[in-house]
């Protein structure tokens, strides 16, 4: 079989250039194993700030005012809502915050995002807020999960191949072989497995571990987004995404009992109602040393690119990230230079 494109890996990223081949028309196979990936355990909070120091984050307006309507056009297209815009409520921990709420909320990167209208505690007594929440506007919640097995059965049935590429096993010369597939240039988007790829395991990604809960909690409020010291996250049905902690450490997906005991305090800090807990989970998120996504072409390989590193904001920023190296392969487009793996070249690779 003979495509323009092999993608491998099918996270937030690998869909994300899936889709940008598919709206352009070209042809692609896409391979992943069938198994729970950092994409599917995601909160999947669309979220242009950064709620410890009040910041935007990086190129926050180009990354949101993409992926918004991005994902809300292929929910259409899957015929499945998968973007569910929701306001955070930031829990305001003491006066010197909300006066930093008030300095950043008038911010011209900011004033976009964060109501300068300080909410009162009152508004949710089953909350813990004594200083009252702050609200970010214009975030959203996509249902990464659903979007992700929906996009196979409904865009890509026959392009998908659900099974683990073998690195030693690929050609490479001017087309990339593998197997039965005839390539002409193949994308990897493996997350934190990357690190397990020969061609690009020079690169620092160092990867953080993420553990999260799902509890059950019937009288909570399912229209807002919580953030205390985590984040308390509608998904339906009365359940609610609970997390995450980080860990440069332990790079297992292995779920800890300190890792539990840690989120239940944290919560039970601000929610005051009873829940239960139904699921204990643990993910890697793909992080870079700098913080900045790895894009690109191999160094000596023309066919071999990269989407990966796309850290803990990969839902926000993959769709424009894929955009771009789209962009790259096929029109020979500059990418930006923070996101190019050629940043990383003279200090680690070796022929
Ligand atoms: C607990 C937690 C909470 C998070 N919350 C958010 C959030 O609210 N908002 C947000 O924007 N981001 C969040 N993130 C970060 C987000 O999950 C990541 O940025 C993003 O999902 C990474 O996507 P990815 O496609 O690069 O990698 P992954 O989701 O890890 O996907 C990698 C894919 O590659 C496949 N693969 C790997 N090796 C091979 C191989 N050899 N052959 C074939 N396939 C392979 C895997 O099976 C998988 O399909 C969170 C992460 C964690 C862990």
């Amino acid at each position: 079989m003979n495509v323009d494109t092999l993608i491998v890996g099918f996270g937030i990223a690998g869909l994300n250039y899936a889709e940008q081949l598919r709206s352009y028309n070209k042809s692609f196979i896409v391979m992943a194993p069938d198994e729970e990936s950092a994409s599917h355990l995601a909160a999947g909070i669309v979220n242009p700030t950064v709620l410890k120091r009040f910041n935007p984050v990086w190129k926050a307006a180009a990354f949101l005012e993409y992926a918004l309507p991005f994902y809300s056009n292929l929910g259409e297209q899957i015929e499945t809502q998968v973007m569910h815009p929701l306001p955070i409520y930031r829990i305001l921990s003491n006066i010197q915050e909300q006066n930093d709420w008030s300095v950043a909320s008038s911010r011209t990167s900011l004033e976009k995002y964060l109501n300068k209208q300080l909410i009162s505690k009152d508004e949710f007594p089953e909350v813990r807020a004594p200083f009252g929440f702050g609200e970010v506007i214009q975030s959203a919640r996509v249902d990464t999960k659903k979007l992700l097995s929906h996009y196979i059965q409904k865009m890509i049935p026959n392009q998908f191949i659900s099974e683990k590429f073998e690195h030693k096993s690929m050609i490479h010369g001017e087309w990339i072989g593998y197997k039965d597939i005839q390539a002409r240039q193949i994308v990897f988007c493996e997350g934190y497995h990357g690190v397990e790829n020969p061609y690009f395991n020079y690169l620092p990604l160092i990867g953080s571990k993420g553990e999260i809960l799902i509890i059950k909690c019937d009288q909570l409020t399912e229209e807002f987004i919580f953030k205390g010291p985590i984040f308390l996250s509608p998904m339906g049905d009365n359940t609610f995404w609970v997390g995450a902690t980080f860990d440069r450490e332990d790079k297992t997906t292995r779920v800890s009992g300190e890792g539990k005991a840690w989120l239940l305090t944290k919560l039970k800090q601000f929610l005051k109602l009873p829940f239960e807990v139904l699921e204990h989970k643990a993910q890697i998120r793909a992080t870079v040393i700098d913080r900045r996504p790895l894009l690109g072409r191999h160094p000596k390989h023309e066919n071999i690119y990269l989407l990966n590193g796309v850290g803990t904001r990969g839902v926000l920023m993959s769709p424009l990230l894929a955009k771009w190296l789209f962009q790259f392969v096929e029109n020979n487009i500059e990418l930006p230079a923070e996101t190019d793996i050629k940043r990383f070249e003279k200090q680690y690779f070796r022929n």
